[in-house]
């Protein structure tokens, strides 16, 4: 294993000390030329992105001077760190990815090891009708400095909840509209777990190319941990949903958060479900942005090796039907450089474009 995807998945989980007075900070990070960064010397890696906390209680992390240090460890340069502010929208992949959240994400609460009550709002969009949606396009568009969107090869839509399936059905279908017009013809990616009904799914056949991506984040005490809407998708109808998902045809998986279950509650989930999906899950380590937050961690994932062990057993379910992550997708995955014997290429930061990421985007 990489000393980085050890590094950074221990990063990761505790986050760092910083003196900006944030609560959470997004960061480009370039390593320096130290032994413990070969690997990506010899990937030709000279960029990572995170976003991390800054307040967890438990870090010996913290950037000082443009530097990332651990203990009195100099690791690398850090650059263009800012709040982590909850924004409507945001690029992906060298900007060929647009994030859209299309409803405040930062209203919204219930989830207990959720971050957006330590984020501040800059999500001004409630996109509540079909003027707000190429606004909030053109708008990104000009923080991208592009002219339209017929490079982007996903838009991936991310509520909090929108208050009824219809509702958000009635918005994919809006927004594959209104993107088409800009000459977008990539995936539309719903996130969230509001779209259960065959009826809701096949609507969205004229939004293809469609992808489900359903939160899902735990198998156990979901009841407890969860806002109400999302907890009361039982596991039994998360598994119909997904499987009505992959037999129309759409890119098909779910978000899980890695630390609040046991290895083993993780490895039977994980293995009952893998039937159900069409890629890899996406798995988020667990950040937690106080001491009281880290309460919800399992035992067993108050250390590093819950993690690796994780990440261990994760390939084996996964790697043995071929799915693996993508570097672009997920900033605290518990893979960076490789999944198993496969080094891991494509993009890992939002933007290589310096003037592009000094807008903080
Ligand atoms: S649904 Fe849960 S995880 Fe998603 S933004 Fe709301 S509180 Fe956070």
């Amino acid at each position: 294993m990489p000393f980085e995807d050890v590094l950074f998945t221990d990063f990761n989980r505790k986050g760092a000390s910083t003196q900006t007075g944030f609560e959470r900070v997004r960061l480009y990070f370039e390593p320096d030329g130290s032994e413990y960064f070969t690997e990506s010397r010899r990937r030709a890696v000279t960029r990572y992105f995170f976003g991390i906390p800054t307040n967890s209680g438990v870090s010996d992390y913290r950037v000082s001077g443009n530097h990332l240090w651990i203990g009195e460890r100099r690791l690398g340069t850090v650059r263009h760190m800012t709040d982590d502010t909850c924004n409507s929208t945001y690029a992906r992949e060298n900007g060929d990815v647009l994030v859209l959240n299309a409803r405040s994400k930062s209203a919204c609460r219930g989830c207990k090891f959720c971050h957006t009550f330590r984020q501040t709002p800059k999500d001004i969009y409630d996109i509540p009708d079909e003027d707000m949606v190429p606004k909030a396009i053109e708008e990104w568009l000009g923080g991208q400095e592009k002219a339209d969107l017929s490079h982007v090869r996903q838009i991936s839509i991310l509520t909090g909840c929108f208050g009824g399936e219809q509702k958000v059905a009635e918005h994919l279908r809006l927004v594959r509209k209104a993107s088409s017009r800009y000459g977008f013809k990539g995936e539309l990616l719903y996130f969230g777990s509001e779209i259960r009904s065959e009826d809701a799914l096949k609507s969205l056949s004229d939004a293809s190319p469609f992808g489900l991506c359903l939160s899902l984040e735990c198998f156990y005490n979901r009841e407890k941990i969860l806002r109400r809407e999302k907890a009361s998708l039982t596991l039994e109808q998360a598994k119909a949903v997904l499987s009505l998902s992959k037999e129309m045809g759409f890119t098909t998986c779910f978000s899980y958060v890695l630390g609040l279950e046991s290895l083993q509650a993780v490895s039977d989930g994980m293995k009952d479900f893998a039937p159900h999906i069409t890629r890899i899950p996406v798995i988020n380590i667990f950040q937690p942005h106080l001491p009281s937050q880290s309460k919800l961690l399992s035992p067993e994932a108050r250390s590093l090796e819950y993690f690796l062990d994780a990440r261990k057993m994760l390939e084996s379910v996964f790697g043995s039907i071929g799915y693996k992550p993508n570097t672009w997708e997920n900033y605290r995955s518990p893979w960076y450089l490789k999944f198993g014997d496969e080094y891991l290429t494509g993009a890992r930061v939002p933007s290589m474009d310096e003037h592009i990421a000094r807008k903080h985007l």
